[in-house]
């Protein structure tokens, strides 16, 4: 057939994990983590399995797992989503990011992104007809300049779509960059779809600046989150997005022909943690940093110089000091001679991005971090 995404390839995420394991290299590309999520939430799901909740749940998710995300959300962000009309779970944050653009995004519509950005929102933006207009952020702080965003603001923006904790650049916003934002498209009648995969792992001391504490922004915004982040549970692919209801009413006419619901077991399993064991967010900046600062640490006696991380599970380092070469072709050489795999930054951005930076994940445990902090110290 005639390609509808003649550019596209498979996922860099899919390419270095699939090379990193053809050279047994550690892994430290793909973000997932190489140690199991809670017992209690794994024990949760092989009870609700035999307690027989294995038929479709309601197709906006299941009653405990929306009103247990509405509880958690009022408690952190002081604010409460109403449970019926105003959360959906879904497959993964993807289909979150997915159903919202499909919604929101008609042929023409421009649609505002920050680069380096996620690599599955511009496909989706294609596919429905939209135009990217993506605004090239420079390291090693990756800042907006908010009068660069205004004047791409035009009458045909439809749709701005933001992250932080920021993947790839491990960078977060203060809540005066959400305020900025706000104050552009105030007069405007553009969404704001706001992906918060990692709005447990932030370690910036003023805390995370969500979307959903800003009482104004929220009635525009569409809020996405991911259990498989919080929970150390990649595959079990759910997440969750929050909106005002008229919003989710829109992009529920999508979810429900998608995928129509999610895993009955899991959800209930899931809405069994976050009533029962909240310590486990609260716990997990600390969890995530204790990762951080002993990669980072490992890596000071290499020739690779290490960014600064405020939030997700990444870490950039600049490597211009070991090699000419630039970021993909380093990162090929780097899992197949050093055997550790990671990921370019510049996949991650439309324009030319010609600084030697590379991403690696220290969601690992302490040996894995260890190892890979001993072969990159030989470079
Ligand atoms: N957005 C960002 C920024 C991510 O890093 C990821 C996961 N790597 C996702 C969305 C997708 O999350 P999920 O695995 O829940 O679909
Ligand atoms: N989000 C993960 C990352 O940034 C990968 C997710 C995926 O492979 N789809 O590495």
């Amino acid at each position: 057939p005639e390609s509808k995404l003649p550019a596209l390839g498979t996922t860099i995420f899919t390419q270095m994990s699939a090379l990193a394991q053809k050279h047994n290299a550690i892994n430290l590309s793909q973000g997932f983590p190489d140690f199991d999520g809670p017992q209690y939430l794994r024990d949760r799901l092989a009870y609700h399995v035999s307690q027989g909740a294995n038929q479709y749940a309601p197709m906006t998710g299941t009653a405990q797992l929306r009103e247990a995300i509405a509880a958690k959300t009022e408690q952190i962000y002081g604010y409460a989503p109403d449970a019926n009309t105003d959360i959906t779970i879904t497959a993964g944050a993807t289909e979150s990011l997915y159903i919202a653009i499909t919604a929101l995004v008609s042929k023409g519509d421009e649609v505002i992104a920050f680069d380096p950005s996620y690599d599955c929102y511009a496909p989706a933006v294609e596919l429905a007809g939209g135009v990217m207009k993506r605004i090239q952020l420079q390291p090693p702080e990756f800042k907006v300049n908010w009068a660069e965003f205004a004047d791409q603001v035009t009458d045909r923006t439809k749709l701005v779509i933001i992250n932080t904790p920021h993947n790839p650049s491990a960078t977060v916003w203060s809540h005066s960059d959400v305020e900025q934002l706000w104050q552009i498209i105030a007069d405007k009648h553009i969404f704001v779809l706001s992906d918060e995969v990692y709005e447990h792992i932030c370690f910036a001391p003023e805390g995370h600046a969500s979307v959903l504490r800003h009482p104004e922004l929220r009635q525009r915004a569409i809020a996405v989150s991911s259990f498989g982040k919080t929970y150390h549970m990649t595959g079990w692919r759910v997440g969750y997005c929050i909106a005002p209801a008229i919003i989710s009413a829109e992009l529920r006419k999508v979810h429900q022909y998608l995928t129509f619901s999610i895993t009955t077991p899991v959800q209930l399993a899931l809405a069994d943690m976050l009533r029962e064991a909240p310590e486990h967010w609260q716990e997990l900046p600390a969890f995530y940093q204790a990762k951080r600062d002993r990669l980072a640490q490992g890596l000071e006696n290499s020739r690779l110089k290490v960014l600064p991380s405020q939030g997700t599970y990444f870490l950039l380092v600049d490597y211009s000091d070991v090699s000419g070469l630039d970021d993909v072709a380093f990162c090929h050489w780097l899992t197949e001679h050093a055997g550790v795999a990671a990921i370019p930054m510049s996949v991650f951005c439309a324009a030319p991005f010609p600084h030697k930076l590379i991403r690696l994940c220290f969601a690992k445990q302490e040996a894995t971090l260890d190892a890979a902090a001993e072969r990159l110290c030989q470079l």
